[in-house]
């Protein structure tokens, strides 16, 4: 039968369907139908209907027409696609046969289906664009074609919207005029480079919208080349990343902010530590000033206590020994009186209320009388005294009683922490400016981590096994007497050989 078929090419590739004459039933279909339709020609033989299955409905009236034409002897021809399924979609062009006889048309013989490999290109192309353009089209972000020069040649309409313009009012138009002033110099940097890699570079720039926003799109962009390697343009697609940015900021302040106040926190949390080892260390000191103060207090009163009901009770006692017992009880008493001087100074001198009571007096004289004072007791201990003061008058302006008092408790400290049968070295020297008194002595000496907290109140070395009496506040006195008369102390001590005080006091200016 088909060679019955006139003009047809000899390497057609397509497909023929032919009809009777009224064009009612198929009376031939080519196999390579299955190709294009998915139906067999048998199937289609069986019902031509199946065809229009296939065919795109965007093309049945075009399709419809050329059946019409056909019926009414009217050449014709019709491009349609095909779509077999999903990924398979044809264009095929349907053409009319006509019979000739002789040079004669005598009528359309049947139909036949050509398929045109580069139409199909040219569809599939078509439609690929198609589909490119309603994404271009319907796209969130900013793309676009620059030329060569950096003017816009493309550009999406979302993504001109997104800046507030209409797509052809930024075409023909650099890209400069639409980055921000701010953003203009790292957009050039980022452009040049850009303009000399081949591959993809991101980067953000800050655009100004039309109304004078200021829009941050990361953009990934590339060089567009031709055939000699020239630029020609550059492709980009940009992303908003205004809000991304700015949150971004506020996470980089707020970190920020997290990092200080933390940093706040830990400063007064060990401020807070050491208020607290400071309060701490007070308390402990003020127990131990009151369990020593007590200790301090009873041993006195109890041999006062002790002495007077001895006088008391015994009628037949000599006169001697009362005498003897009344002077314990007023050196008890006495010590007493000092002791609780010492607490009200301390505590007068730490209101700030101490008032010097200062008069002209010879200092060595007052020295002389303060060693005096602990040979007594230097004695007791079998302790040698060498004193060196010189015979001369020294004249200070000073409080006498506290300059006093300032002597007799290094004084005494030296008897009190020395060894049996040790030594104390006192001796005084007129430096014409000021006046200098060492006081030295070879007892138990200070150990070195104590050094740094010896004038402190309450301070006490503590001796586990030989704890000496004391309430700490004797060289807290000290040195506040030293400072008020405007004076230097210093002093040197070692472990088990002893401590050397030196004191220097201004001298009375003549002339002042
Ligand atoms: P107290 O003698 O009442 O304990 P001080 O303020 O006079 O208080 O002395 C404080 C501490 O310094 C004493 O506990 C003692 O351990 C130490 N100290 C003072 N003077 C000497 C000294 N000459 N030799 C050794 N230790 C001393």
């Amino acid at each position: 039968m088909e060679n019955e078929i006139q003009n047809i090419p000899e390497n057609f590739s397509g497909i023929f369907i032919r009809s009777d004459k009224d064009y009612q039933n198929l009376i031939f279909v080519s196999s390579s139908i299955k190709k294009y339709f998915g139906f067999s020609s048998e199937e289609i033989m069986g019902s031509p209907k199946l065809l229009f299955k296939k065919i795109d409905a965007a093309y049945f009236k075009e399709v419809k027409k050329f059946f019409r034409n056909l019926k009414k002897g009217l050449p014709s021809t019709v491009d349609f696609i095909v779509i077999k399924n999903v990924d398979e979609k044809y264009l095929l062009r349907f053409r009319a046969v006509p019979r000739y006889e002789g040079s004669e048309l005598k009528f359309f013989d049947g139909i036949m289906f050509e398929v045109y490999d580069e139409l199909n290109q040219k569809a599939l192309l078509e439609e690929s664009e198609k589909q490119l353009k309603v994404l271009f089209e319907t796209a969130e972000d900013l793309i676009f074609i620059l030329d060569a020069s950096g003017n816009f040649v493309l550009v999406n309409a979302n993504g001109a919207l997104s800046l507030e313009y209409m797509t052809d009012e930024m075409k023909g138009k650099h890209i400069l005029t639409f980055i921000d002033e701010s953003g203009k110099s790292s957009f050039l940097k980022a452009f040049q480079l850009l303009i000399a890699s081949t591959t993809v570079q991101t980067f953000a720039t800050k655009f100004q919208s039309k109304y004078g926003k200021s829009i941050i799109f990361e953009l990934n962009a590339r060089t567009i080349f031709d055939d000699y390697k020239k630029i020609i343009g550059v492709i980009a697609i940009g992303r908003n990343i205004t809000s991304r940015n700015s949150l971004e900021d506020k996470m980089k302040d707020l970190s920020h902010k997290l990092v200080e106040a933390r940093r706040i926190i830990s400063v007064e949390r060990d401020r807070a530590k050491q208020r607290i080892s400071v309060l701490e260390e007070l308390n402990r000191l003020k127990n131990e000033f009151v369990s020593n103060i007590s200790h301090e207090l009873r041993t006195p009163l109890a041999s006062i206590i002790g002495f007077s009901e001895t006088i008391d009770s015994d009628t037949s006692m000599p006169d001697e020994m009362k005498k003897e017992f009344n002077k314990i009880i007023l050196d008890e008493a006495k010590r007493l009186a000092n002791l609780i001087n010492d607490v009200l100074d301390i505590s007068k001198i730490e209101g700030g209320k101490i008032v010097l009571n200062k008069t002209e007096f010879d200092i060595n004289e007052i020295l002389r009388r303060s060693v005096e004072k602990v040979r007594a007791y230097a004695a007791a201990k079998r302790i040698t005294l060498s004193v060196d003061i010189p015979p001369e008058a020294v004249l200070v302006l000073a409080d006498e009683e506290r300059i006093t008092q300032l002597f007799e408790n290094l004084l005494t400290n030296s008897v009190k922490f020395n060894v049996e049968e040790g030594r104390v070295t006192v001796m005084a020297q007129n430096l014409f400016k000021e006046y200098e008194v060492i006081i030295s002595d070879t007892g138990v000496g200070i150990p070195a981590q104590d050094l740094p907290f010896i004038f402190q109140k309450f301070y006490r070395v503590s001796r586990p096994g030989t704890e000496i009496p004391g309430t700490g506040l004797g060289l807290a006195l000290v040195k506040q007497i030293v400072d008020h008369h405007k004076g230097l102390i210093t002093m040197q001590s070692e472990e088990n050989r002893g401590t050397t005080f030196i004191i220097k006091l201004p001298l009375l200016n003549k002339q002042g």
